[in-house]
């Protein structure tokens, strides 16, 4: 598929950025063009468009999908948007950047190649080996291309970057996100609002840093970021996407400059997380020690088995403590399992 496939009528594939990605997944030359409705498009790297309307709201925003490449739904949401946009459909009022961010494991049909692209930013790209996997030049490319989205955008713009995934596993709560560190800021109540008109009532509130994509972006430029859990993984084809419908619908309205459908920010409308222990693999004897398709947010019983580390077992040790992310295939030294606690933070949310 050629660059014209994706800028002209004729094409079948036109607007497909998302073909057009996985048929150049390493890399693509940049071009430029506009659109009838006189918004500038930028093709900055192989996954990485830009949308520039004439005329911007105060919001930069950026949509990531796919930093896991078997991720399928929120590829697949974000394409059609992306698709929609480039056919001039919907047309932005703001300033949008498209991210797929691992085209050579989406093409595999794998989480990644070799590195875990989110566990690669805030410079984590920087430590290992000499010789860079493509997932640790990537995160390098993506922190290169966010920071230049912003800053072509401005400090005095609001700044947003949804990173939208799928979880290996069920859960107890289909769709939850992740609330990276804010170093004591209080929570924003704006963005809770955009999560339940996502249709995400449940929220993980992080209390340390993070090497992922959405901390770095919260951290590093100062944008609202999430990581949105939006189901469980299942290959291209198989997802149910009117799953999904409330988060394609609120990001429309997020790009076209519409008002959320959604009600006032309430706490009591949502069910938060904090993180109260982490547990990492230490050894290669690693196991986990509850049933392999457990889903995330389920409590045992005080006392239960949770793990053993070569020598080490680790168990359930306060009531309320909740299972989330186990998994053991990660690398030494990597987070196999969060266990998570209800937390009250009323006080501590801000309007903005
Ligand atoms: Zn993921």
């Amino acid at each position: 598929m050629t660059l014209d496939d994706l800028m002209d009528p004729p094409s079948k594939h036109y607007g497909d950025f998302l073909k057009f990605t996985l048929a150049q997944p390493e890399s693509v030359s940049p071009a430029n063009w506009q659109l009838a409705n006189g918004t500038a498009v930028e093709l900055w790297d192989t996954g990485v468009l830009v949308f520039n309307p004439p005329v911007t709201s105060g919001l930069d925003l950026i949509l990531s999908s796919g930093i896991h490449g078997n991720e399928t739904a929120p590829i697949g949401l974000c394409a059609a948007i992306c698709q929609d946009m480039l056919q001039g459909k919907v047309v932005a009022t703001q300033r949008v950047m498209f991210l797929f961010g691992n085209p050579p494991a989406m093409n595999a049909g794998k989480r990644e190649l070799v590195d875990n692209l989110n566990r690669l930013f805030s410079g984590h790209h920087a430590k290992g080996p000499d010789e860079y996997s493509w997932e640790r030049q990537r995160a390098a490319n993506l922190e290169a291309y966010v920071t230049r989205f912003f800053q072509e955008g401005g400090s005095e713009k609001k700044r947003a970057l949804y990173d939208l995934h799928t979880a290996i596993r069920g859960s107890k709560f289909e769709k939850f996100a992740v609330y990276p560190f804010l170093h004591g800021q209080p929570w924003s109540e704006t963005q809770f609002e955009f999560l339940a008109a996502c249709d995400v009532h449940t929220v993980l509130l992080m209390q340390t840093p993070a090497s992922t994509f959405s901390y770095y972006a919260s951290n590093s430029h100062g944008a609202a970021a999430f990581t949105i859990e939006l189901g469980k993984v299942r290959p291209f084809g198989e997802n149910d996407m009117s799953r999904f419908t409330a988060c394609d619908h609120s990001l429309r309205r997020l790009i076209t400059g519409a008002s959320l459908k959604v009600p006032p920010f309430a706490l009591a409308n949502f069910n938060l997380f904090a993180v109260n222990r982490a547990i990492n693999k230490t050894t290669e004897d690693f196991s986990l020690s509850f049933a392999a398709n457990i889903e995330n947010f389920t409590q045992l019983p005080v006392g239960s088995l949770l793990a053993i580390d070569g020598n080490t077992e680790y168990r359930v040790e306060e009531g309320g403590e909740a299972i989330i992310f186990p998994n053991a295939n990660v690398a030494l030294g990597q987070r196999a399992m969060l266990l998570v606690k209800p937390i009250d933070i009323s006080g501590q949310t801000t309007r903005d």
